[in-house]
């Protein structure tokens, strides 16, 4: 309870004295798959580990936010995690069952020794002399602190980090613009043979011109989005039948302000409509899904990008382009540059970025379709300066290097996840699910480091790091490019 007091219009909220929770080794904060793999590995390592997650259950966009296509390196902690999930029939060429996911991600947390704590929301950070001590948590039992000694941000907004005073980036440079959001729906009683095998399929497999004729005989208000981003199929559920069910990417919000509570509110609001829109536009337009009905929509919108704290090193956009590896690099991405428009449909595959003074437009996987960018430029390079006939297709994955995962300016700290250190159009290429569970594994195995050989996150060597990591099964590069210093091999074998 505070007394009603007011300054300037402002309500003052008198300092209040918290009960504390409890301390811990690390704590950390979002529970998605960043914070998942950065809680298990810190555990493993026998530090006395809690996360804390505002959600009923873990997993983040990858379960509540109906995300169920966990791409990337299946490595380390993501590939245990994705053979526990075929266990359960839960996972299906990339496709995986929510409702199973979070339940595999229950049994690993509890399994590794973790303290969970659910529907609990940080809502500051407590910091003294430079260094992160803890957070302050809301939820049904009011206000609380818990401290730490070392604490990893993966809320995906970066929230502890700017709570604690980080510098953060947000948005596009030029004017601060989000990428879309979109919030995911399921569909069920689809005949997804008939859908496989339908002229529609193989003739305009992303749907580009029956939206286009949908908009003009008004069977959809407005093109939500250009085409349908992905349909993933249910695994574990009826198939062959006529009764799959599906999960759709489809939903399209401009304009967003992911960081806006009233914002947010428009979106969920918005992306309701649209998933009742598109649903009935399926059902009458799309062969297969005669029968089909929305069974539900994600209870977690899909931000793809919000903040992103500044780092020892910003991750570039060229750098994606051109596959740099890093001394410290910790994790890889196969990805391209993927950008959800920030205010139309359609995602952007390229990149403008000043090379040498010059204006380069740059595309990593081809030059042509939605991988060229509109208006005729015709100079498009895959960031050597190689256009034309002698244009190449990216082929190495790209590094994220430890140094993306370290604050600049805050002790204690580290994040993982799609809050990364990073410039806008890099992040678009490194945000996908297991791309962020091996970046929290990453950063909790350095946690446990630096309290072991109690030095600060930001002093632990690349070295002792990288050999933790390949010994616990990650892919840093060693099978592309190798590792700088590290004999790989005899490390793995032990
Ligand atoms: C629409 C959409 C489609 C995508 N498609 C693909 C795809 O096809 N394949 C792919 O691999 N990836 C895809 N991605 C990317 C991928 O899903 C995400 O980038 C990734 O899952 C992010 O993981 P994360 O842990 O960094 O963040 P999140 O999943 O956002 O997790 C953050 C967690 O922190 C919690 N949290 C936030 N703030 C607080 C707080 N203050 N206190 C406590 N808890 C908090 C949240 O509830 C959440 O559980 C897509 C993303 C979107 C949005």
């Amino acid at each position: 309870m505070i007394s009603l007091s007011m300054q300037n219009g402002q309500i003052i909220d008198p300092q209040r004295s918290l009960p504390c929770f409890g301390e811990f080794d690390v704590l950390v904060c979002g529970g998605g798959m960043a914070g998942f793999g950065a809680a298990v590995a810190v555990a493993r390592e026998g530090c006395k580990t809690m996360l804390v997650e505002r959600e009923s259950c873990l997993g983040g966009l990858a379960t509540v936010g109906l995300v169920n296509i966990p791409l990337d390196f299946a490595a380390g902690i993501s590939k245990e995690m994705l053979a526990r999930l075929d266990e359960v029939n839960g996972h299906w060429h990339r496709n995986s069952d929510p409702e199973k996911h979070k339940l595999i991600l229950d049994r690993m947390v509890v399994e590794a020794g973790v303290t969970l704590l659910l529907v609990s929301h940080a809502v500051d950070a407590i910091v003294e002399n430079g260094a992160v001590r803890g957070v302050v948590i809301e939820n049904k039992s009011g206000r609380q602190a818990i401290l730490a000694k070392r604490v990893i941000d993966c809320t995906g907004d970066a929230d502890i980090a700017f709570f604690a005073g980080c510098e953060c980036l947000s948005g596009r440079p030029s004017d601060g613009k989000h990428q879309a959001c979109s919030l995911e729906f399921r569909l069920g009683g689809v005949d997804w043979d008939a859908y496989q095998n339908s002229d529609l399929k193989k003739n305009d497999p992303t749907w580009i011109k029956l939206i286009e004729k949908a908009v003009a005989e008004g069977d959809l208000p407005y093109p939500i989005d250009n085409h349908l981003n992905w349909v993933t199929h249910v695994p574990g559920r009826p198939q062959h039948c006529g009764k799959d069910e599906i999960s759709m990417c489809f939903a399209h919000s401009r304009n967003c302000q992911p960081l806006s509570a009233k914002d947010l509110t428009r979106m969920y609001l918005e992306g309701r409509t649209q998933a009742d829109i598109l649903s009935k536009f399926i059902k009458k337009c799309v062969p297969g899904y005669e029968n089909s009905y929305l069974i539900d929509t994600g209870t977690l919108l899909g931000v793809r990008e919000s903040r992103r704290v500044l780092g020892e090193y910003v991750l570039k956009t060229i750098d994606f382009a051109r596959a740099q590896t890093f001394e410290d690099t910790v994790c890889l991405t196969g990805h391209h540059y993927d950008l959800h428009n920030p205010d139309g449909p359609g995602n952007i595959k390229w990149a403008e970025i000043q090379i040498d003074g010059k204006t380069c437009y740059v595309s990593t996987h081809g030059k042509t379709g939605s991988w060229a960018p509109p208006g005729g430029f015709d100079v498009i390079t895959d960031g050597f300066g190689r256009g034309g006939d002698a244009f190449q297709r990216k082929t190495l994955p790209s590094s994220i290097p430890y140094r993306s995962l370290v604050p600049q300016s805050m002790d204690n700290l580290l994040v993982a996840g799609r809050c990364l250190s990073s410039e806008f159009m890099a992040q678009a290429g490194c945000r996908l699910v297991l791309t962020c569970l091996n970046m929290g594994q990453a950063a909790g195995t350095a946690a446990a480091l630096s309290l072991k050989q109690q030095i600060a996150p930001r002093k632990v060597d690349r070295k002792d790091l990288q050999i933790k990591l390949l010994q616990a099964g990650c892919e840093l590069g060693q099978s592309y490019f190798g590792i700088p210093g590290i004999d790989v091999e005899k490390v793995v074998k032990g």
